[in-house]
């Protein structure tokens, strides 16, 4: 089970770190205009800042169980 610390923005690969700032520093309108991707699927995630329990990562918009980059169990 691994966590996803890396994605594809624009084609590069980026930090979840990164991908915080690139979302926190953008307007609420540009912010649903973002798209990051799963390094390894291709389909939209979005970064999550670290909590108690995780740092921080990528997870799916919409969960892909096919995808080798693991979700912990839902906590929202
Ligand atoms: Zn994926």
């Amino acid at each position: 089970m691994a966590l996803a610390l890396q994605c594809k923005f624009f084609g590069h690969i980026i930090s979840v770190d990164k991908a915080l700032a690139v979302r926190d520093g953008a307007t609420p309108a540009h912010r649903h205009a973002l798209l990051f991707e799963c390094d390894k699927c291709g389909k939209p995630v979005r970064p999550r800042a670290a909590g108690d329990k995780h740092v921080a990562h990528f997870v799916h918009i919409r969960q892909n169980p096919e995808c080798c980059y693991a979700e912990p169990t839902r906590e929202y």
